[in-house]
């Protein structure tokens, strides 16, 4: 019964209120060793990092129904304590996986993370990013051999099957367009990659570039998106791996999502309210808290409400802040928001039970 009564209440969160955050993303650090064109960190020092201490306040305080921590940065192992970080937020907090997103430069880094996360069997989804075919990748990302070093962290990740999956994702930028299809095939074809994802590049460098790329933009991604979907559908790539009920969501949502974040990209308007400043919000590396990743202006540092997340997103300044956000019809490719904004809005619902159906019941046998 009390069972029932958790679940009404979170579906009520879920649909009508947006009350506490379902998906919280953590950049632990505006430090990375790369040196990306389209990157929006600040390459800061360590100083107004937020301590354990800290972070296990703050993730004490995150409220009953959130579900993932997305813990990103800069370059997230860059900071020596990720693996405490990662075990403060499952421990403290309702979230029931983490997903970690990285540029895999660090394979050493990254094989001690996987030991002691699968020690304690934390799920953990590792995003990895790759853009270009080869060494063309670690000179984009101003990284000597990252091409290397990150397939070695995806080989690492992949031996920890239990709890961890891994996968590569391509950005898709103005520099990469002409060349991204043939990168998604070869991480398919080549480095056998079981997942593969493509995001749309945000920020200046999306609006800024011209009408004849943008179309070139969206033609690759439309075409990277059928031939992913057509490819998992007949087991040429896996997906996500079955580990947990998120796992089986992101594959829901993938053949979904990206129609919306391909016509929100096309036509630059207003497709449906945005879940972020309620079930979705960014927690800055030094306790500055925004809505999303987009908006810069924060609701307020953490400090000023003594590291009680709730607190500050229950306060004054931050129900205006979700208030503005529905108000003002803001729109934009942001995918984590999507994520939130499809499972938040029933009207979504038909078109993710038709994903669901067809992602356990009409996937083609072929090559499994
Ligand atoms: S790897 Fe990520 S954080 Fe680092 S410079 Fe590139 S985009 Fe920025
Ligand atoms: S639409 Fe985009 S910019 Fe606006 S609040 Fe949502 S995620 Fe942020």
């Amino acid at each position: 019964m009390d069972n029932n009564k958790n679940i009404l209440k979170e579906l009520n969160n879920t649909i009508f209120k947006h009350q506490y955050p379902m998906y919280l993303i953590h950049f632990v650090t505006e430090r990375c060793n790369a040196n990306c064109e389209h990157c929006f960190v600040n390459y800061k020092t360590a100083e107004d990092e937020l301590s354990l201490e800290n972070i296990e306040k703050i993730a004490s305080t995150s409220g009953p129904y959130l579900r993932n921590v997305g813990i990103t940065g800069g370059e997230p192992f860059i900071r020596e304590d990720i693996f405490e970080i990662a075990d403060i937020w499952y421990k403290n907090s309702s979230a029931t996986s983490l997903s970690l997103t990285t540029n895999g430069s660090m394979p050493d880094r990254i094989e001690k993370f996987c030991t002691r996360i699968s020690e304690k069997n934390i799920p953990v989804a590792v995003l990895m990013s790759y853009d270009f075919i080869g060494e063309k990748h670690s000179e984009y990302r101003g990284l000597k051999d990252l091409h290397l070093k990150v397939y070695e962290s995806y080989k690492i990740i992949k031996s920890f099957p239990k709890n961890m999956s891994a996968t590569f994702q391509i950005t898709l930028t103005p520099e990469n367009v002409d060349s991204a299809y043939e990168t998604y095939l070869y991480m398919r074809d080549v480095l056998k990659i079981a997942n593969i994802n493509c995001t749309m590049v945000r920020g200046k460098c999306a609006d800024n570039a011209d009408d004849k790329t943008r179309a070139k933009m969206v033609q690759v991604y439309e075409q990277i998106e059928k031939q992913r979907t057509n490819d998992f559908d007949c087991y040429k790539i896996k997906g996500f791996e079955d580990l947990t009920l998120t796992e089986k969501i992101l594959n829901t949502k993938n053949k979904v999502q990206w129609k919306y974040v391909l016509k929100s990209f096309k036509d630059r308007k207003y497709i449906s309210p945005c879940s972020a400043g309620g079930l979705f919000g960014v927690i800055r590396y030094n306790g500055n808290v925004t809505p999303c990743e987009t908006i810069e202006t924060p609701i307020a540092n953490l400090k000023e409400y003594d590291y009680n997340f709730m607190k500050l997103w229950g306060s004054e300044k931050a129900l205006l802040t979700r208030k503005n956000i529905i108000k003002s019809k803001c729109a934009c490719t942001f995918e984590p928001c999507w994520l939130i904004n499809l499972l938040s809005s029933p009207r979504y619902y038909p078109e993710l039970l038709l994903s669901f159906l067809k992602n356990t019941y009409g996937r083609k046998n072929a090559d499994k």
